[in-house]
């Protein structure tokens, strides 16, 4: 979508500190970060909200969340957090689905 920001950070064309990619998601650092380690996971794929995804979208969804079990990992975060915010009633504020990884683990970084 040409005026989604973050599938402009899939193009290449807007600037981010990309910690992971693949060729169906990318993983970047939290441009206003809420804790020590924020990171979004996205997929390529523009989907604008949780709300408007579709069977055909299950497996990405879920590999969304197997490349933040995998950036864990790798990083040795302890805990975390896996955030989805849907919809504007409900916190979200770029609609281009992304799973928030948040983290309080001070020993790392990203
Ligand atoms: P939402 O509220 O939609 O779930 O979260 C959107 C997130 O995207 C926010 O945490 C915000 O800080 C982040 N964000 C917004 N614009 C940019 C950007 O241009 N670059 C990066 N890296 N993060 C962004
Ligand atoms: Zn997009």
């Amino acid at each position: 979508m040409k005026n989604c920001i973050f599938c402009q950070i899939v193009r290449g064309e807007r600037k981010a500190d990309i910690v992971y990619e693949d060729e169906q998601a990318l993983a970047f650092k939290d441009i206003h970060p809420q804790a020590r380690i924020h990171l979004l996971i996205i997929p390529k794929k523009h989907i604008s909200s949780l709300q408007e995804m579709k069977k055909e979208d299950e497996g990405l969804i879920g590999h969304l969340v197997f490349v933040a079990k995998k950036i864990a990992e790798a990083k040795g975060l302890r805990g975390y957090h896996l955030v989805f915010n849907v919809g504007s009633e409900g916190g979200q504020m770029v609609f281009h689905i992304h799973l928030h990884l948040l983290s309080a683990d001070a020993k790392l970084r990203l």
